[in-house]
């Protein structure tokens, strides 16, 4: 998706840190649909210890979910307040040290073998893991980060004195000729990094300091493996897409250059970080003729996201009937889903206008809703929820890249043959831009943020340019010393999770080209469109839907897709 927004990860963090499950027992008798091997004398006190943890944890989830949701659709400082609160009380529950041994105990002795409970006992395990840290360290990491937080939001950069916003800077690099006047939007971009860049350096090393204490390397390693992944198997996944990436980033990048020369009157050897049309180079620059949104300007974006989710037998009306869509003064200007009560209670939050843009989103927030909604209610509680983060992404990214394909924009928008083709041209060349662009971009903030939690003490201001130059093709500027990295918000607030954007377009990828070889029979995917396929929407529902969290996230694939996660289908879709 996008440039990942910021209160999309928020929201990812609050499902990340509000673990919780509920009492199984009269659920238990009728579970039938997955496997079971249980043997109930050897797990009486697991048994125990979840459904006395679920009748605390369930209603706080649920109090909390809601008061994000109020906060978000009123911006109310007193509902910020009172979710915060919410979240520091879950949070406790999971710092307790004796619960967190026994469920230790417990895990070390092998004892647990019935594949449900055990999967609920490693969930449960990492929940406590990573809130282990003593008050008072916990206490300095939030005060340091909100700080930075505040210095990120309050911070302005200047251009010749003047005080600019973010959105100012973002207009001059979208739309300027003048390269002098782009390097110092560019610049402006990069004056918070040295206000923010040694508190960040400070944050980084007390994550490491709470990481060591409960036996990881540091703070890097730790996140992967609470969400269940190694750093072995993302490298592994990393570096297979950066072979097979290199050269057609190169061809692709050599063509984009030579347009931006041509349009700056510069030559293409001359390009510098601030030719791109984002401070990144995380964007693709719009540098082809394509304007969707005329398509979309006369149509009503929900009704068509309504007519097709239905038609593809995964209806949305129970998740809009609680839903809050319109802008509104002092409301969440972005957009987001959220999970109330894990017993069917879903509500998206957009700011909906009749534009490319948020056909894109509401397919892609109703994609996380489905998944939320569909959940197999016998699963129990604790593993009623996506398997991880990047796999609800994965099926928002399946359904939000819809807006933008000839196919479906013919069927539901009613499109002639030749609008169609014209469309076909240039937004292939778009989609193929936009995902290697920014999976050469992710491979920075991966390798990058790895490194930095590796040493924070190294030379983090070469260590960024040498990433950048090595993934992105762009060049540090000459003599340029500063803290560049620091500028980037994510270090600070979704720390170590820049993998799991491209982790879903993966995945999105593999179901996209399992679903059409295997379960629509099809030859090539050329023409899917999905409307009114309910065959596609069955199986995401059985296979991914249904699971929740019941298999390793995997296991999971490899059950749907008879093949682990692959790079192979992103890049059969978008590079070759
Ligand atoms: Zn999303």
């Amino acid at each position: 998706m996008l440039a990942p927004a910021v209160t999309r990860v928020q929201v990812l963090i609050i499902t990340i840190i509000v673990f919780g499950c509920e009492p199984a027992t009269k659920e238990k008798q009728s579970f039938d649909s997955f496997p079971s091997l249980r043997m109930v004398s050897e797990v009486e006190p697991l048994e125990e210890f979840i459904e006395a943890h679920v009748g605390k944890i369930k209603p706080m989830r649920k109090k909390a979910s809601l008061a994000y949701w109020d906060a978000a659709n009123t911006g109310n400082l007193e509902d910020y307040d009172r979710f915060s609160k919410l979240q520091f009380e879950i949070r406790q529950i999971y710092s307790n040290p004796e619960e967190f041994a026994l469920l230790k105990d417990i895990k070390e002795s092998g004892r647990v073998k019935d594949a449900i409970l055990a999967r609920q006992l490693d969930r449960l395990y990492n929940g406590y893991l990573k809130n282990q840290i003593d008050l008072q360290l916990l206490k300095r990491i939030v005060d340091l980060s909100t700080e930075i937080e505040k210095n990120f939001s309050t911070f302005r950069g200047t251009i010749d004195g003047e005080k600019v916003t973010t959105n100012e800077i973002k207009e001059i690099l979208k739309t300027e000729t003048d390269s002098v006047k782009r390097e110092r939007a560019w610049l402006a971009s990069k004056q918070v990094g040295p206000v923010v860049a040694a508190d960040i350096i400070q944050l980084v090393k007390l994550r490491n300091e709470a990481a060591r204490k409960v036996g990881f390397d540091n703070y890097h390693t730790l996140s992967l493996t609470i969400t269940e992944q190694t750093v072995a198997e993302v490298d592994e996944i990393f570096d297979k897409l950066y072979e097979s990436t290199n050269e057609p980033f190169a061809k692709l990048k050599l063509d984009l250059d030579c347009i931006l020369a041509a349009k700056y009157g510069i030559a293409v050897t001359e390009l510098m970080p601030w030719h791109y049309h984002d401070p990144f180079f995380q964007e693709s620059p719009m540098v082809y003729d394509l304007d969707l949104d005329g398509y979309y300007k006369d149509k009503d974006v929900r009704e068509l996201a309504v007519r097709f989710y239905a038609g593809i037998g995964l209806p949305v009306g129970s998740i809009l009937a609680n839903s809050d869509l319109n802008e509104r003064e002092g409301k969440n200007p972005h957009a987001f889903c959220t999970d109330i009560d894990r017993q069917g209670d879903v509500h998206i939050l957009c700011n909906l206008k009749n534009n490319e843009y948020w056909m894109e989103t509401i397919l892609h927030e109703l994609g996380h809703g489905v998944y939320d909604k569909y959940h197999d209610p016998k699963v129990p509680y604790l593993l009623r929820e996506p398997v991880h983060s990047f796999t609800t992404e994965a099926i928002a990214m399946f359904f939000g890249r819809l807006s933008r394909n000839p196919a479906w924009m013919e069927q539901m928008l009613g499109l002639s043959d030749q609008q169609r083709t014209e469309i076909e041209e240039v937004s292939r060349k778009y989609a193929q831009l936009k995902q290697l662009i920014f999976v050469r971009w992710a491979m920075v903030m991966y390798d990058f943020e790895k490194q930095l939690y590796a040493n924070p003490d190294q030379d983090l201001k070469s260590l960024w340019w040498e990433t950048v130059e090595k993934y992105q093709f762009v060049k540090r500027p000459k003599g340029r010393n500063e803290p560049d990295w620091a500028s980037k918000i994510h270090f600070t607030v979704a720390p170590c999770y820049y993998h799991s954007y491209v982790l879903g377009e993966l995945l999105a990828s593999q179901l996209h080209h399992h679903i059409v070889h295997n379960i629509l029979k099809l030859e090539s995917d050329e023409n899917v469109s999905y409307v009114e396929q309910s065959k596609a929407g069955d199986f995401l529902r059985e296979k991914v839907f249904e699971a929740g969290a019941v298999y390793h996230w995997n296991d999971m694939i490899e059950r749907t897709t008879a093949e682990p996660l692959t790079t192979k289908y992103f890049i059969a879709q978008f590079v070759e």
